[in-house]
């Protein structure tokens, strides 16, 4: 070790790393088929370790002694319950109590000499940008859990792989080149966006270096199916694509790539939660990492296993920023724990099923963007794109859902009279359409440089 630094390959026992949160195929070989008692057993373990470090950062410490935790009340895992939650307000309040980083991370960047870190950041669009301190092992971990995520979606050791997510503040494109990289072997042809690359190219690139997969949205790969015809090529004779993004149209991305694709769950500060199995019946979590808990969106009360509710997130295996009940709001259920016919007995959540805090009362209706986004959509001549908001006019608040199509121009009229009338069918309230053509919704759903595109804004103040 050099005078007074420890370099980012000096800062971590890869060996005790790698035991504790096996890298597939090892992972899919053992740690998935654990018995219920040996996932618990090591989830306490790791929940009381963790509350113990929380404890430490002033964030967590001041909401804790305010409610009466303390991490030795953690007798078994029930007892997470007894522990305040927080959501994105919380940590907006921290960002702006103490700018830029908040006071929610473990260390500061004037330690990096001894704890190599990086910073990535989410939530640019809303408010002041949320940053998170990744240490060296919260890397490598996060990295072993998106490489777990890829190898489920069909992504194998040594395989060609095209990552066309945009290299940018968010840390999406990285997470997926660093598990590739780094703990698949994988080859990564980084193209970045279609900005970058053209969409041409990257069929070409895809083509001649027999790439298994092409990292990007559902809509993008959609796309590039259609380039691909373009050029006299056809999907799914002239490629070697075995796996698919995760988001998107599930149904149209398999017909036309000829493979399955398969949903996962996962948010900027802590990585991949959770991933589908071949079965689909929910999405296991990866319960070494991750302790999950449903909650009512509206009181924070605790919901029955199986009830739709909003997600509570605890990592288990993060050094850098703790997130210890994270009430993130995307809504799903948790599945009672049981064996999964793939013989796993890692719990599973549902599909994410929409955002928790964007409910809008519009009229006396409970309105959820995600069910409008559902309903214009609803119609083979719409794209599954879609951008919802609310916005006061005169003195009435009023939702605007704007979704794109390919339809000819002349046709956009009878278009957006039909969606408005399945809208006021199925909601029982009078919403407007807007109709735009593929594309011209990128800026607000951050479709480009997102990993989960934004389908909401509330613009009322
Ligand atoms: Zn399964």
């Amino acid at each position: 070790m050099a005078q007074g630094i420890r370099r980012p390959h000096e800062a971590i026992d890869y060996d005790a790393m790698v035991r504790a949160y096996p890298p597939p195929p090892e992972y899919f070989e053992q740690g998935y088929y654990a018995a219920p008692e040996e996932i618990e057993r090591v989830q306490l373990v790791r929940l009381r370790e963790r509350a113990h470090r929380a404890y430490l950062i002033p964030f967590h410490r001041r909401r804790w002694d305010e409610a009466g935790f303390h991490p030795s009340h953690l007798k078994t895992l029930e007892d997470l319950w007894r522990a305040p939650y927080y959501t994105v307000d919380d940590i907006r309040e921290s960002i702006e109590g103490s700018p830029p980083y908040g006071d929610y991370q473990a260390f500061s960047v004037d330690g990096v000499l001894t704890e190599p870190a990086r910073i990535y950041m989410s939530g640019a669009t809303t408010g002041a940008a949320r940053p998170t301190l990744y240490t060296q092992w919260d890397r490598e971990v996060g990295a072993i859990l998106t490489a777990r995520a890829l190898y489920m979606f069909g992504i194998r050791p040594g395989d060609v792989v095209l990552n066309a997510w945009a290299y940018s503040t968010h840390n999406g494109a990285f997470s997926f080149d660093e598990a590739l990289h780094r703990w698949l072997n994988c080859v990564v042809l980084t193209t970045s966006t279609g900005n970058v690359t053209s969409s041409r190219r990257q069929v070409q690139l895809a083509r001649d270096y027999r790439a298994t997969a092409i990292l990007t949205t559902g809509d993008y790969m959609l796309r590039l199916a259609d380039v691909a015809k373009e050029m006299g090529l056809d999907p799914l004779e002239d490629f070697n694509i075995r796996a698919l993004p995760n988001i998107g149209d599930r149904d149209k991305l398999e017909a036309i790539w000829g493979v399955p694709s398969y949903q996962s769950y996962g948010f900027h500060e802590v990585q991949w939660v959770a991933v589908e199995c071949p079965e689909r019946e929910g999405l296991h979590v990866f319960e070494d990492a991750f302790a999950i808990q449903v909650v009512d969106p509206k009181t924070g009360e605790r919901l029955p296993d199986g009830e739709l509710g909003s997600l509570v997130v605890t990592e288990l295996y993060k050094t850098g920023s703790a997130q210890f009940r994270y009430n993130i709001m995307d809504l799903s259920v948790l599945y009672p724990r049981g064996q999964c016919k793939c013989g796993s007995w890692l719990r599973r959540i549902g599909q994410f099923a929409g955002r928790g805090d964007n409910m809008v009362k519009l009229r006396g209706v409970n309105i959820w963007p995600e069910a409008v986004g559902e309903i214009v959509c609803d119609d083979p001549q719409m794209d599954p794109d879609y951008f919802v908001r609310a916005v006061r006019q005169g003195d009435r608040d009023e939702m605007v859902a704007h979704v794109v199509t390919r339809a000819d121009r002349a046709a956009w009229g009878a278009l957006k009279d039909a969606a408005e009338q399945r809208l006021r069918d199925r909601l029982g309230v009078k919403l407007s359409v807007e109709l735009a053509a593929p594309g011209e919704l990128d800026a607000m759903t951050e479709t480009n440089t997102s990993p989960k595109p934004k389908r909401f804004r509330d613009e009322r103040e």
